[in-house]
């Protein structure tokens, strides 16, 4: 029976111990993410625009239906997307949005503190995924 008690407790303690331990001080330590982590979108921004030719492709894909795109042209014809926004709320955090994209214009960023106040805070439109 002791000897059981022992060993347990050397493990706790042993977890205690710098470097051994599995938990961090947050928020004021951040947690290191895995480069693959799938975390905030963003637009990955060309020169004067979006990366974003507005194809569809993001939307059709999306298994939540979250993405909401509008095309339009530019002086140039080129397409653009007018209206580029995600319900984050309804995401999945899947990024078969990303994988979609012929243009490697969106990706997932490491941002994984999303918590706020209403559900319009998590409407990201273009704007913000291009800052984000
Ligand atoms: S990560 Fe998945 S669920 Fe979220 S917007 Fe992209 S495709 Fe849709
Ligand atoms: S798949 Fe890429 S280029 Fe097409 S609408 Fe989505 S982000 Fe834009």
């Amino acid at each position: 029976m002791f000897k059981e008690f022992a060993k347990g407790l050397s493990i706790t303690l042993k977890h205690l111990m710098p470097g051994n331990c599995t938990t961090i001080q947050y928020p004021k330590q951040k947690m290191q993410v895995s480069p693959r982590f799938r975390g905030l979108h963003r637009l990955i921004p060309a020169q004067d625009r979006e990366k974003c030719v507005a194809c569809y492709l993001c939307p059709t894909v999306c298994p939540a239906k979250c993405i909401t795109v509008v095309a339009a042209e530019n002086e140039a014809g080129e397409k653009y997307p007018e209206v580029f926004e995600i319900d984050l709320l309804r995401c999945i955090f899947c990024g078969y949005c990303v994988e979609a994209c012929p243009k490697e214009a969106i990706e997932m960023t490491d941002a994984y503190e999303l918590a706020n106040f209403t559900r319009e805070d998590f409407g990201f439109d273009k704007q913000r995924l291009l800052k984000s």
